[in-house]
Parts: structure tokens; sequence; C-alpha cells
């Protein structure tokens, strides 16, 4: 890809500055990247496959062992395969022309019983971040859809749209480094983490708030901020002073900052320790959620009813000549509801999708409640034009030992509706 912005351009006019690789990097990655194999028979016959000398070692259950001709750390494998194929990834830290520089080698070892190690390296990625945290990657191409770890190796080091496979995490870091100023002042100890080296030195370069975790020794959080890129740190920073300052330990930091979000929420006050550095972060953390979820819950019946009133209006005009219908057998009532505010609440009680589905407002559609002196037993919706029982169900859909007695008394008394329907 051709360089689009005078950033991108920058970088590539940089790159040409950038030494190659040496020889003595490409060693000591062979070294100590690869994962060199002893082979081992049945008879305990172990083969270095990096210079092929052999020789029986019974007793030595051990899983690695030096080989005493070439003294490579080998990996002992008991089994019959002859052939082995390592690859893995050596990063150099470097810097070029100010911009902090992480170099991703591929290098590939084949090896072979009796024959010698076949070795290839390939230098694949380059991130380039600049002092302000900006970066840029050039890279060779990947075949796309493959599973396999190859690259395109004839493909050139070019700028290339950003994507999360080039977030390498290497077998190895290349221990000289090379660090621009802004790095070496930042507190960056050499350590990563658990993170890959760009989310370090990205996170490091593009948010000071970041030196100031390393250099307190909030590692936790360092770690939970560089790796969590899509949280803004920004979000949480006054209540980390807070912990800070009150030697406060977040121990588990993501239900910490699903913590300060709800507060936030609430309207709480993101500075005070009484609400910042909870004794019991869980039980707190919990409450919070209930209480969120039912202010949700509020939220939702407030606009149910809102919607219900706005459609009042249009239910009476449809319905309205079916009003005051009511028969029973001296047991089961039945009556037609009067208002959406009713079926609301017939629909709330009952768990059913009455209200949400808008029978109501269905031209065809008339519901009907059917309840004995002490309790609700089943909603039912007819059809107008067919005179018939569309539905008619009680809690949760499910059905009353009342079920057939109530439709049998519709059916009986379908001649009050069909009257007010010629009406
Ligand atoms: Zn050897």
């Amino acid at each position: 890809m051709k360089p689009k912005t005078k950033f991108q351009k920058q970088i590539v006019a940089a790159s040409k500055k950038l030494p190659k690789i040496t020889d003595a990097q490409i060693k000591w990655a062979y070294k100590n990247c690869i994962e060199h194999i002893g082979q081992k028979t049945a008879k305990g016959v172990i083969t270095c496959l990096e210079c092929n000398h052999s020789w029986t070692d019974k007793e030595n259950k051990a899983e690695h062992c030096n080989c005493p001709n070439c003294k490579t750390k080998l990996k002992i494998e008991e089994t019959r395969k002859r052939s082995f194929l390592d690859y893995e990834y050596l990063c150099i830290i470097t810097t070029c022309e100010g911009f902090q520089v992480l170099r991703f080698v591929y290098v590939e070892c084949k090896m072979k019983k009796g024959e010698e190690p076949r070795y290839f390296n390939m230098e694949v990625v380059q991130r380039w971040i600049a002092p302000n945290g900006k970066y840029a990657t050039m890279a060779k191409l990947r075949p796309m859809g493959f599973f396999r770890q190859d690259w395109l190796w004839w493909s050139d080091l070019e700028i290339r749209p950003e994507r999360s496979l080039y977030n390498i995490t290497p077998t190895e870091i290349y221990p000289r480094q090379k660090l621009i100023p802004e790095v070496k002042r930042s507190g960056y100890n050499k350590q990563f983490y658990d993170l890959t080296p760009f989310d370090v030195f990205s996170f490091l370069l593009g948010n000071n708030k970041a030196e100031t975790l390393l250099k307190t020794g909030q590692a936790e959080l360092f770690r939970y901020f560089a790796y969590n890129t899509r949280k803004d740190i920004s979000d949480y920073w006054a209540s980390i002073r807070i912990c800070m300052r009150n030697g406060y330990k977040i121990q588990n930091i993501s239900e910490w900052c699903d913590y300060i979000d709800l507060l936030r929420f609430f309207g709480k006050d993101l500075h005070n320790a009484k609400y910042v550095c909870p004794k019991n972060l869980k039980k707190e953390h919990d409450r919070y959620v209930k209480k969120k979820r039912e202010h949700s819950e509020q939220q939702r019946r407030e606009e149910k009813r809102k919607k219900a009133l706005e459609s009042e209006n249009l239910f009476h005009e449809m319905k309205s000549k079916f009003f005051g219908i009511e028969f029973t057998d001296g047991f089961i009532h039945i009556r037609v509801l009067e208002s959406v505010d009713e079926i609301v609440q017939e629909g709330d009680f009952m768990k059913h999708c009455l209200f949400t589905n808008d029978y109501h407002l269905k031209p065809d559609s008339l519901i009907l409640s059917a309840y004995t002196d002490d309790k609700k037993l089943e909603t039912i919706e007819l059809s107008l034009s067919k005179l018939k029982v569309l539905q008619c169900q009680g809690v949760c859909n499910q059905n009353t030992e009342y079920h057939n007695q109530i439709l049998k008394l519709v059916n009986k008394n379908m001649p009050l509706i069909q009257k007010r329907l010629a009406a």
C-alpha cells in the first residue's frame, strides 16, 4: 500500500534508514527462540536434531537436556516421528529517526533425523510508534483466510492497514534494546506484564497516565488499561487517584470499572473514597447492578405506560362499542377490557405479550379477561370477523384448570358480541 498520510510518508522515509537485521541477531534467535529437539526412541537412544549426535540415556526422564556434543538445549520428545517443524517470532526493540520501532522476525527451523537442520528467517512486521503514541505498521502480506503461519515472503514490507494479527506476541525479545528518550523517561522497566510489546509501548507513549501507573507500581491497572484499549483510563482517573491516595488495592479491576460506571450513572461522587474504595467490592458492585436493573425495569414500565396513554384514544375509538360486555356462569366472570391501561396491567400480571404485541389495536381483535371473585384466570383474544377465540391463556401462557369452562362460557355468549358488531 502506498503511504497516504504525511505521517505514513514520514515513516516510509525513516524506514529506509533502518539498519538490516544483523547475523548476530538471527543467530541469537535461532538459538533462543527455536525449540530444538532431542528425539528419543523407545530404547532410550536420544538424537540431537541440531548436530545429529546420538547417545543412550535410559534413566533420565527429564524433559530437557543439553546435547553433550554441541551443547544445544534440547526438548526431549519420545516419539517415532523423524521430522519436526518449529516457527517462532523474535522481537527487536530499536529506534529510528525519533520513532520507537518494534521489529518482528519470523524464524523457522525444519529438523529431520540424519539431516542438517534447515533454518529460515524473514522480517515480517515493523510497528513504528511516535513519541506521542501515534503509530503505523509496515508489514509483509499474509494470505487471507489461511490457517498456516505463512507470510507472502516475496511481498514487500509496506504500510498496511492496521490488523490485529500485527500485534504479535514474540517468543523472545532481543536482549539489547534501544529506546527513545520518551520511553526511557516513562518508567519502562523491560517488563511486559503478559502484554505484547506493542501494547506496552503504544500505551506508554500514547497516554501520560500510563507513566504514572508504572512509576507508582500499579502494574495491574497498567496491564488492564493497556490491554482493554476500548476503555478510556481518563474516565476512571479521578477515582484511581483516590484509590492510590488511600492505599486501596483494587482486587478485580474489570469489576471495579464496571462499578465506577454504575456510580457515575447514579450521580455519585467519584472523588469520594466512601464510594470509590468499597471494603467489599463484589457486594457493592452487585448491589448497584441490581439497582440499575430495577431502574431500567422502572424506565421500561414508564415507557410502556406512556405508549399506552398515547394509544388510549385510538383504542377507545376502535373498541368502545364493546365496552360494558360482561357475563358469568356464577363462578367465572368474563368482561371486555376497556382501556389500554387495563390491558397493560393484565399483560404485566399474566406476564405475556398482550400489550407488547399490540393485540389491542388490531382491528380484528377484542381482548377479554376471565376471573373469579378472588383471582385472574386467563386472558382471551377474540377474532371479531370470525367470532371465535384466537388465544386464551393464563399466567406465562399456561392454561388454567378452568380453561375449557372459560371457552365454553365465551362461546355461549358470542351473540352478545355479535349484537354489538351489528349495532
Ligand atoms: Zn547436538
